[in-house]
């Protein structure tokens, strides 16, 4: 089967147009802006003429732009620069659903001693200004919410929260990572004074983004780095120049067609979930079901843990979490803030669909879904039997494969036994080591109506058994 990528909200490719207009910045235009001579001076026009060109695209055309590695650093920026010139007692605000790059700044800012108030989230997942204007108090100096979010993909109410802030005298700082050609977004128009973009989210390079103010000096030249003056010491380093005219190409081709993408992945985005839906008993979409981006789906799939049904299907791309907290294996803070219980979560996936999604991919990848959930689906009723018979022989024939399944929960563990099973010839013997009893029923279970048969099941101790398997 030809892979399928569904996790655009993680990154997207770069489009061959933005490739384009980056070519002649590497290998032509490649001087240092920082310099004063004509290569310098050509990089310079290039990175003033995308700043003004990116500011007037999103709104903030008196404003002022600072170009950064991405949205990661462009919250830190917001955040802790505009921090460093109020009061110590100065407050702030965020909710519980944030990215992790604006959530642990508030968890940091908590342990410094500041006053942070991080906002329990309706089951939705989208704030009512009720609940903003609850946490606002006469300390409060700035808040900081996201446009889109990137797990549920739910839509903040950003032209009430921005009115409220202006009306509060307060900052409002506006995470737009995901929302970059999914939503219209102008900085005048919605009181958005500081907003965070990363130009890999919307068809640009990795390693660049950037903070844009409203207006000059919202931020003050205090840099978080040390180094040189660059960017009006805000973000000293020289300037990713190729980066930028990326950037600013991906954005204007986003805005462009955004009108007309959104109706093709809501098109696209419903299809999937009416597919999976009929195929699927007991399926839920996590979230608001109304104020969303028409390229999320966020699903809880019951009884089925993510990562089981990710290894069932490994040609499709899609994500059990944010991928910033992929590595860890921790359930997502954004399904526990929405209500979810751990079991939900564990059993929640991210699907995220782009500008290169075709309908026959959506057919493909749905028919795959729904027949792993019907293989999976009975794995989960884990029986407490032990095997009705516990082979023993002297004389195993030669162990062709072996495999270590420790580090799997039950039923994770069936599944990629399953795969290597499958990968296997007829005839041939592999060895499996599982843990615990819950795992150890689940295989003894299952292996007979798969057509395998077990030739051992030996405890190597109280944890821990060996499955001596032919195929
Ligand atoms: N904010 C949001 C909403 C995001 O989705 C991401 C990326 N997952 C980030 C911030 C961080 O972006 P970057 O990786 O460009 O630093």
């Amino acid at each position: 089967m030809t892979k399928i990528y569904l996790d655009y909200q993680a990154t997207t490719p770069v489009d061959q147009r933005v490739l384009e207009a980056m070519w002649p910045v590497f290998c032509q235009h490649y001087g240092n802006p920082a310099q004063n001579h004509c290569f310098g001076m050509e990089a310079r026009e290039i990175v003033t003429d995308a700043s003004q060109n990116i500011l007037n695209a999103l709104g903030a055309q008196d404003g002022q732009i600072i170009f950064t590695s991405g949205a990661t650093e462009a919250n830190n920026i917001a955040i802790l620069g505009f921090l460093h010139n109020v009061k110590k007692t100065a407050h702030i605000i965020m909710p519980a659903t944030e990215h992790s790059s604006v959530l642990e700044i508030g968890n940091y800012l908590i342990s410094q001693g500041q006053s942070v108030s991080i906002l329990p989230s309706p089951t939705s997942g989208v704030f009512s200004i009720a609940e903003i204007s609850a946490a606002i108090t006469a300390e409060t100096v700035l808040l900081s919410i996201m446009a889109v979010n990137n797990e549920i993909g739910v839509i903040q109410p950003l032209a009430e929260i921005g009115a409220l802030c202006r009306q509060k005298g307060i900052i409002f700082h506006c995470d737009a990572t995901q929302a970059i050609g999914h939503l219209r977004i102008n900085m005048q128009e919605l009181n958005i004074d500081l907003l965070s973009i990363s130009a890999h989210k919307f068809y640009g390079p990795k390693g660049v983004g950037a903070l844009l103010s409203l207006k000059e000096g919202l931020i003050p030249p205090h840099s978080l780095m040390h180094g040189g003056s660059q960017q009006n010491h805000l973000r000293p380093g020289t300037i990713n120049v190729s980066g930028i005219a990326g950037m600013e190409k991906a954005l204007l081709l986003s805005l462009t067609e955004s009108e007309k993408e959104s109706q093709r992945l809501r098109t696209l985005s419903q299809l999937f979930w009416q597919k999976l839906q009929a195929g699927i008993p007991n399926i839920k979409l996590n979230g608001s079901p109304n104020d969303r981006v028409h390229n999320n789906l966020n699903i809880c799939f019951a009884d089925v843990q993510t990562e089981a049904l990710m290894m069932a299907v490994p040609d499709i791309a899609f994500s059990s979490a944010a991928a910033c907290s992929g590595e860890q294996k921790k359930l997502s803070h954004v399904l526990k803030a929405i209500g979810l219980s751990d079991q939900e979560a564990a059993a929640s996936a991210r699907f995220s669909l782009g500008r290169f999604t075709t309908e026959k991919e959506i057919l493909s990848a749905a028919d795959s879904l729904i027949q792993a959930m019907q293989k999976l689906r009975p794995l989960t009723k884990v029986t407490t039997t032990e095997p009705a018979e516990n082979i023993q022989t002297d004389e195993l024939p030669d162990i062709n494969e072996k495999i270590d399944l420790c580090r799997l929960n039950c039923p994770e563990n069936y599944t990629r036994l399953l795969m290597k099973l499958e990968a296997m010839d007829t005839g041939e013997v592999l060895s499996a080591i599982v843990s615990g009893a819950e795992a150890k029923n689940n295989v003894s279970a299952n292996l007979k109506s798969d057509g395998y048969q077990l030739l051992l099941l030996r405890s190597i101790n109280d944890q821990h058994w060996e499955f001596i398997i032919r195929v």
